[in-house]
């Protein structure tokens, strides 16, 4: 698609953006007395107008029944979760069996990794990227030295080239092969929340089969970002948060995926707990543990139903708009940003050397979301784009991230983001 960089240009391609609608949909911070330009969707979603209401109806049904609520409430909080299963399934593309929402997402990590992270003497080996999201490199060295293994000898950590910033697949699964013996776990991010890179999953998982071992995904800046087919892809488990790109909520309820394949297999060691006996039984206070077909059963507590209904309030607006609207969006909106910075790039940085995007320039590689890293006192820059009202995020050392989300930004956001960047690199 040929971009320009006008305003024009830029309402022409809202005018006619089959979403637009959705923007009305959320909450926007003020800055002056407008909208900020909210690019930081892939850290805290913006709030929809309609969880007030979702939220509401708990309250009151709380208020009017008190425990009764659990089989008298409009949505009985006994079955509360039950609701999610379908338009959860659609959203990562699994089956309803295989989806549960629960706890948080480091908390899931652990959780799915007793059940799949069973290291011997021979297979211990778990394969991550070397710029793993701190709390999952956490979660991973400690699974590791419970089990009294060594991380330093336990954990491979994917490098990128010399000179590159993303992984390549091909490199990736020559790994996975040069492991394969000694391998237990791939476990990556199904978009790394530094570089923005998408990884390939489905030919990840299948090589990572073929060395016996099991392929686990933290899809914490995939889900909602993503069209996912976790079921044919054949993974074998997943986890996420919902309050990045599905908007529900700062600490919101997490989600996991099991993979039909281990739905009835009892053998499978887990931490377990009430609500993830079979429900035909969980009432009977008995004290054997029978758990309930598929990803269900590995829920612990009952549900957080305040929680789950502001996941509820945005997972009907996906519902309505579809995965496959926003993707197609969603390549055109991060497509125009990336014409954009390299615009701007060219014309008006010094040396023309300011800025570069460490995402990768192929769509099927990237979600929504660039990764600038700023080659000269970036965050000032971070500093001064705040306060012209424009929402990004800063990582150390020297990246700033944008992701303009298909749900609520506009094609006219990104172009005066680009306005307001050509303005801050010209007068610094
Ligand atoms: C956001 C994020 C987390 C956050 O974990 P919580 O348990 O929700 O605090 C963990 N891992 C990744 C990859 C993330 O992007």
């Amino acid at each position: 698609m040929e971009y320009l960089n006008t305003i024009d240009f830029a309402r022409q391609l809202d005018a006619s953006d089959p979403v637009k609608k959705y923007r009305e949909r959320f909450y926007f911070p003020q800055h002056d007395g407008k909208n900020v330009i909210y690019f930081c969707g892939n850290s805290l979603g913006l709030q929809p107008k309609s969880v007030k209401d979702y939220i509401n109806i708990e309250l009151e049904d709380w208020a009017k029944y008190g425990v009764e609520g659990h089989f008298q409430a409009r949505n009985p909080w006994f079955s509360y979760h039950e609701m999610f299963l379908q338009p959860v399934a659609k959203l990562v593309g699994a089956l309803p069996t295989e989806v549960a929402l629960m706890n948080s997402l480091t908390t899931n990590l652990h959780l799915l990794m007793v059940s799949f992270y069973r290291p011997t003497e021979k297979r211990f080996k778990i394969i991550c990227e070397d710029d793993v999201f701190p709390s999952d490199s956490y979660a991973l060295t400690s699974q590791i030295k419970f089990h009294g293994f060594n991380p330093d000898e336990a954990l491979i950590r994917l490098k990128p080239r010399n000179g590159e910033y993303c992984l390549r697949t091909d490199d990736i699964i020559k790994e996975i092969y040069k492991h394969g013996d000694n391998l237990a776990l791939v476990l990556l991010g199904g978009v790394n929340y530094y570089t923005g890179q998408a990884m390939e999953m489905e030919p990840i998982t299948f090589a990572t089969h073929l060395t016996g071992a099991l392929a686990g995904f933290d899809l914490a800046h995939a889900t909602g970002n993503l069209k996912l087919s976790l079921h044919n892809w054949k993974v074998d488990f997943a986890c996420w948060c919902t309050y990045k790109y599905l908007n529900s909520g700062p600490g919101g309820v997490a989600g996991i995926f099991v993979h039909e394949k281990f739905a009835n297999d009892p053998t499978l060691p887990r931490f377990a707990g009430w609500w993830g006996n079979d429900p035909s039984t969980r009432f009977q206070m008995s004290k054997d543990f029978v758990p309930a077909n598929g990803a269900s059963g590995w829920q612990v507590s009952n549900a957080p139903v305040l929680a789950m209904a502001a996941h509820k309030a945005s997972l009907d607006i996906f519902h309505e708009v579809t995965m496959d609207s926003l993707s197609y969006k969603s390549k055109r909106l991060t497509g125009y940003l990336e014409f954009i910075i390299e615009e701007i790039n060219k014309k008006y940085s010094p040396n023309n050397k300011l800025i570069t995007i460490i995402t990768p320039k192929e769509e099927a590689q990237r979600g929504c979301q660039l990764s600038l890293i700023i080659s000269n006192n970036g965050k000032e820059l971070h500093k001064q784009l705040t306060e012209k009202g424009v929402i990004a995020d800063w990582r150390e050392p020297n990246v700033i991230r944008l992701a303009p989300v298909p749900l609520y930004n506009s094609y006219e956001d990104v172009f005066t983001f680009g306005k307001i960047m050509k303005e801050l690199i010209m007068t610094n």
